[in-house]
């Protein structure tokens, strides 16, 4: 399935704290895969169907999904679509067969970033998830009178440095990243919370760190003009 390459892999910069979740049903693909990630300093997840894959990629922030197409229970393209109509901006490369007579388009028109035909060399997988990485990271919003740099999770309000925590980061990070989307409790929740923490989260819990941001974000917390309440759905940055 894979080429091997006759020059060395060039570890360009280890990725010790990204974390990719890797969508393939067959096994000694995800195993190539996941060394080869390893190996450039990622952490890997898995998944070996459709279903297990996108349950998981609701329920943790990862840095980027490597997504196959032809999946058992549900396909890539849908997997796809569902994270882009919930807001989701993880990066997505998405790999398909050369027998599968899928136009490029089409995987990018579901909202993948980027596309790589079977059979493929690891190190072009590598190339281009660490491209994807860097660019997603190094992203800087401007928005109302926020500066939020996602590099640094430094943000600024009018030039004037302001203080969140990682939590507070992420959820006014998410907000930020797609103005005017309504995002559900739920849709924050996964947003704000890396793996490996407490999922036994309540509406409440959102809904107080959502007023931190506030009292941190904006002029009179008590009347946001940013982050709006939208009821009985969730919450949106105004832009
Ligand atoms: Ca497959």
């Amino acid at each position: 399935m894979f080429i091997s390459s006759s020059y060395p892999f060039v570890i360009l910069g280890l990725m010790t704290d990204k974390l990719v979740l890797l969508i393939e049903d067959e096994q000694a693909i995800r195993e190539v895969e996941r060394a080869y990630l390893e190996q450039a300093g990622f952490r890997v997840m898995e998944a070996d169907n459709g279903k297990t894959g996108l349950a998981m990629a609701l329920a943790t922030r990862f840095d980027l999904i490597v997504l196959d197409l032809n999946l058992p229970q549900l396909g890539g393209l849908e997997i796809c679509r569902q994270l882009r109509q919930g807001g989701s901006l993880v990066p997505i490369v998405m790999l398909t067969a050369k027998t599968e007579e899928v136009d490029e388009l089409i995987g990018l028109e579901a909202g993948a970033d980027d596309y790589i035909k079977k059979p493929f060399q690891p190190q072009v997988l590598i190339a281009r998830v660490q491209a994807l990485v860097r660019r997603w990271g190094h992203k800087t919003l401007h928005i109302g009178p926020l500066t939020i740099d996602q590099a640094t999770q430094a943000v600024t309000k009018n030039g004037q440095a302001l203080r969140l925590t990682t939590t507070q980061f992420n959820i006014l990070n998410a907000l930020a990243s797609q103005p005017n989307h309504v995002f559900s409790r739920e849709q924050l929740i996964s947003q704000a919370y890396n793996e490996g923490m407490d999922r036994d989260i309540f509406d409440r819990t959102i809904d107080a760190h959502i007023k931190s941001v506030r009292k941190i974000i904006e002029d009179n917390a008590a009347h946001p003009r940013m982050i709006m309440t939208v009821i009985g759905r969730g919450y949106t940055f105004e832009d």
